[in-house]
């Protein structure tokens, strides 16, 4: 826990939040910014700055917690469907840095066109040699 950190402060009850769930591992709480309503945060009770430095059992809990909370709130906003993202950074738009999964719920028409705001067609070999590239970082970490 870091103590000038929004979302500890939110798990220690020093910060108010509009609660969905709670367990030993995460807490899912109403975003006071939402991109619509029902957006929530699925946040872990283990101060971590991304997704890669949380330990395992938090991760595996922060998708868990996801797939349980989300249909609630589908049910509960009339939405049709939702998307689930992790904003892992400040350049991916990551704004508190302590790790938290987005439940943004969507509907038909709703003006959001979607999240890939460009997207390109790289030729079959530019995209080997990237997935080379990544396994050869991962092999190395
Ligand atoms: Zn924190």
């Amino acid at each position: 826990m870091a103590g000038d950190c929004v979302f500890c402060n939110i798990i220690r009850g020093r910060l108010p939040a509009v609660k969905l769930y709670e367990d030993r591992y995460v807490v899912v709480f109403l975003d006071i910014y939402p991109a619509a309503p029902g957006h929530a945060l699925v946040v872990p009770k283990h101060h971590a700055e991304r997704l890669e430095d949380l330990p395992e059992t938090y991760r595996s809990k922060l998708l868990g917690a996801a797939a349980r909370v989300a249909p609630a709130i589908l049910e509960a906003t009339g939405c049709e469907a939702y998307n689930v993202l992790i904003n892992n950074g400040r350049p991916a738009g990551q704004e508190i840095m302590h790790v938290h999964l987005h439940i943004v719920p969507r509907r038909t028409d709703d003006g959001c066109v979607t999240l890939y705001c460009r997207r390109s067609k790289p030729g079959w070999e530019e995209l080997k040699a990237l997935g080379e590239r990544i396994r050869t970082a991962m092999k190395a970490s």
